[in-house]
């Protein structure tokens, strides 16, 4: 009966792999992209704990999940586990780039290891395991990534001058790599969330909290589910002819 069911979701029968996911923006994608139907590969770097317990949550819903640990800077330890999913899977369908870090700073006081940190996790991350994952979709001439960036990457933001920096270029990177892979039947996109309730936000200061609240047109934080139903749309047959675009989900921030 569970298998009748399953048959009736979008994304039944695709496996995805969610960077980040054991908790915030990339947590909610792993729960949307589970209740629609793909066995979801739940990343995770530090949080080990709290990817087991998105896993325990997709199974109880009698999804398919598995927590996968990988730091996504490592070109190596990228190498590695996008063979070992395959390996196990057989395939890959949907690549979301979720994980990110800041380390926000002024730019007179930023150091080299705050610059270079954010770089090699936000924008590095996203091409090792697009690199690796690529040679599989060409071979079944189908794909979908999403890139997570963030209107900081559109608008720029003071203080964000790293974090900008890495999510403009993941916006680079999201369209060449779709103007090259687009003959091959396979899509790349990136969402820009804007001011998401999450870890990230929380640690922000209450006044910065305010001052980003009042460039909302819509005068409210947006919710990790938001994102997910955008990334849900970007890794489905509803946007096969979209590609090398960038998605704000903002609440009309950045238009
Ligand atoms: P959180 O701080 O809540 O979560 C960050 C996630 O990134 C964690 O799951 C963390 O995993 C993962 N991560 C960090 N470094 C690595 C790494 N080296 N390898 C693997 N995973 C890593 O952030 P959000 O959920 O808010 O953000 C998710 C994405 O959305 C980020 O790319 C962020 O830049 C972007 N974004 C968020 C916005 C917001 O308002 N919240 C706005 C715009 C963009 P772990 O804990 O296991 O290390």
């Amino acid at each position: 009966m569970e298998e009748l069911n399953t048959m009736d979701r979008a994304l039944a029968g695709k496996v995805a792999l969610v960077t980040g996911a054991g908790r915030g923006i990339g947590k909610a994608i792993a729960e949307a992209l589970s209740e629609q139907g793909a066995t979801v590969l739940v990343n995770y770097n530090g949080s080990r704990e709290q990817a087991l317990e998105v896993v325990e949550r997709i199974k109880k819903k009698n999804g398919r999940a598995e927590a996968v640990g990988c730091d996504v800077s490592d070109f190596a330890a990228c190498g590695k586990m996008v063979e070992e999913l395959i390996g196990r899977y057989g395939r890959v369908d949907i690549l979301v780039n979720n994980a990110g870090i800041t380390r926000d700073n002024l730019i007179l006081r930023m150091t080299e290891e705050e610059y270079d940190k954010v770089l090699d996790t936000n924008l590095k991350g996203a091409f090792n395991t697009i690199r690796h994952l690529s040679r599989y979709f060409l071979k079944q001439r189908s794909g979908k990534i999403v890139n997570i960036t963030s209107v900081s990457g559109v608008m720029g933001n003071a203080g964000q001058s790293n974090y900008s920096a890495s999510k403009a270029g993941l916006i680079g990177l999201t369209k060449s790599v779709a103007r090259e892979l687009a003959g091959k039947g396979i899509c790349v996109n990136a969402i820009a969330p804007g001011y998401i309730a999450t870890d990230m936000t929380e640690a922000l200061p209450e006044k910065a909290r305010q001052a980003l609240l009042q460039r909302i047109p819509m005068e409210k934080a947006g919710q990790p589910e938001d994102i997910a139903r955008a990334a849900v749309f970007l890794s489905g047959s509803g946007s096969d002819y979209i590609t090398g675009q960038v998605l704000c989900v903002d609440g009309g921030m950045a238009m």
